[in-house]
């Protein structure tokens, strides 16, 4: 079975680790995960970094040290991850969605300003599959009408939008290092962002809340989310290896892109937009409307063909988590719903070797062949 995802480890790993162990250092104390943070803001450009136990965690953090509460509203894709949503249902603040855009499979910008009310206090760009958001205008937006932004980042680590590094928009961007993601820890998230006070609230928040002052006092309740030296050490090891893995990325999706595109029935994501290349954190495809078959009968297929393949997310608004408390009653959002039920994505990881990939395109072209 070729694996959707396989991480690529052969850098410093097992040095960094073995420091760690040596050292006795395995906590979150200890010099690595302050040089990954250190690594990690610079890379970006931003001034402060804070390391966190995963990416979910760095959405918390990040909508918690924002202070939104109940009363407010912010504005997120429909077509993302649980944990966007998540984050910002546990401060208190309500959801308002946005469509996806059916070329770039990212929030679709021009639908943005028909979310904002009066209660409107932020936006999440959350950038998917390759491509980033179309930041400019989301920005514009945002700065019109006095909006936070959160940036998740967590699968564009390394992507530019325009020349600036995806994690250097809005008021604070979020990582996940998840073992499919760009780098990864095993486990962990990083959260970085410019503003001191906001920083300060974030590693508060990432560690209890705990006071410098009088530990074991606590004015505020916060989590224990704190990254360890050990992951932090993977990650160093990781970061070193970063723009090879960027290059690997778009090395694997322009070859697949190559290779698909013109098989009949089959829709793929632009190579580029003028803001950004793709980058390929997974290869995406769309079938096409008139298939008699959807996503999940296209991978019951490609596993029988040994090529695991993963669907796109679950809209937001058609979550039974959120349908059973009576939210987003009679919303629609075609393309995401769409990219639900007819959006996959093909072996991917890092590890990937173009024996696997001509495999995959084999066993796509050969289901193909079989409808069209
Ligand atoms: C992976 C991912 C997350 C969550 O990160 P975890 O480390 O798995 O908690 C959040 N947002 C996006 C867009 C992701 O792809």
């Amino acid at each position: 079975m070729i694996p959707v995802n396989e991480p690529l480890l052969d850098g410093n790993e097992r040095l960094y680790l073995n420091e760690c162990i040596e050292s006795g250092w395995i906590s979150s104390d200890g010099a690595f995960v302050e040089r990954f943070e250190r690594a990690m803001a610079d890379y970006v450009g931003r001034k402060h970094a804070i390391a966190v136990a995963n990416g979910s965690a760095a959405l918390d953090v990040a909508a918690a040290a924002l202070g939104l509460g109940p009363g407010d509203e912010v504005i997120i894709p429909t077509h993302t991850i649980i944990s966007c949503a998540s984050a910002i249902v546990r401060t208190g603040a309500s959801l308002r969605l946005v469509d996806s855009d059916s070329q770039t499979w990212n929030m679709d910008v021009t639908k943005i300003e028909d979310a904002i009310s009066s209660r409107t206090r932020a936006i999440m760009a959350v950038h998917t599959f390759g491509l980033p958001v179309d930041m400019t205008p989301l920005l514009d937006i945002a700065s019109k009408h006095g909006l936070a932004v959160i940036e998740d980042a967590a699968q564009a680590i390394g992507q530019t939008y325009d020349g600036a590094k995806c994690g250097s928009f809005g008021d604070i961007s979020c990582f996940s290092f998840y073992a499919n993601k760009h780098i990864t820890t095993g486990e962990g998230g990083m959260i970085v962002c410019d503003d001191d006070a906001l920083a300060a609230r974030a590693r508060s928040l990432r560690n209890l809340c705990f006071k410098p002052e009088r530990r074991f006092v606590h004015e505020e309740l916060g989590w224990n989310y704190r990254m360890s030296s050990l992951q932090a050490a993977v990650g160093l090891a990781q970061f070193e290896r970063l723009d090879a893995h960027i290059e690997r990325k778009r090395e694997l999706g322009r070859r697949y892109e190559s290779l698909l595109r013109g098989v009949r029935g089959v829709e793929l994501a632009p190579l580029a937009r003028p803001y950004a290349e793709n980058v390929y954190w997974v290869f995406g495809v769309m079938l096409d409307d008139s298939l008699p078959f959807g996503a999940d009968e296209a991978r019951s297929m490609l596993a029988e063909m040994n090529v695991s393949a993963r669907p796109f997310f679950w809209p937001m608004h058609e979550q039974p988590v959120f349908r059973n408390q009576g939210l987003f009653d009679g919303e629609r959002y075609p393309v995401a719903e769409r990219m639900s039920r007819r959006g996959f994505y093909l072996p991917s990881g890092l590890a990937l070797t173009e024996t696997q990939q001509d495999h995959a395109v084999a066993a796509v072209r050969m289901m193909m062949a079989k409808f069209l």
